[in-house]
């Protein structure tokens, strides 16, 4: 009989793309891997030398992340801007990851986007700041934020 501790995590769906290309059987173009972790270069970049860094078991998204995973790939993409920044003459880094389609997941397992930027690339990002209506908002927000950390 199976007892909570002993109750498999559930399996990665057989459909997930990064899964594939995790296994290799999709192929991608490689920068890194180690165990825990791939970096290849996204398929339609926003700038030039876009990579992705994803870990190899699926994970869905960040909020679902052992903390020592999403630590590692953490490190590891920002070995990534890094190496963007030495050999390719990025001048800026973007380091993202999306969380749900809301807020633009297209491929449901975890994945952080180290975008380059350059001077002279068209790249804008379309991020317009809204001040609160109210100026009491942000510390009742703070508040409860604050209350539901875990
Ligand atoms: P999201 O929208 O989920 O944050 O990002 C998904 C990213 O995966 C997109 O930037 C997209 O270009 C990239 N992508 C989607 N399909 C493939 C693929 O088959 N190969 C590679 N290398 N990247 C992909
Ligand atoms: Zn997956």
């Amino acid at each position: 009989m199976n007892t909570p501790d002993s109750v498999p995590a559930p399996a990665a769906p057989a459909d997930c793309l990064f899964c594939k290309i995790a296994s290799g059987a999709i192929p991608s173009a490689k920068v890194f891997e180690d165990d825990q972790c791939l970096v290849f270069m996204d398929i339609g970049p926003l700038t030039h030398g876009h990579a992705l860094v994803i870990p190899k078991q699926h994970v869905r998204a960040i909020t679902e992340a052992p903390l020592d995973l999403a630590s590692h790939l953490l490190d590891i993409a920002q070995r990534v801007a890094r190496a963007q920044v030495a050999a390719l003459g990025a001048k800026g880094v973007n380091i993202v990851t999306n969380d749900g389609e809301l807020a633009g997941q297209t491929v449901p397992h975890l994945h952080f986007h180290v975008i380059p930027q350059y001077p002279d690339d068209q790249h804008v990002w379309n991020w317009e700041p809204h001040p609160y209506a109210d100026p009491v908002h942000a510390p009742v927000l703070a508040a409860a934020l604050a209350g539901a950390m875990p």
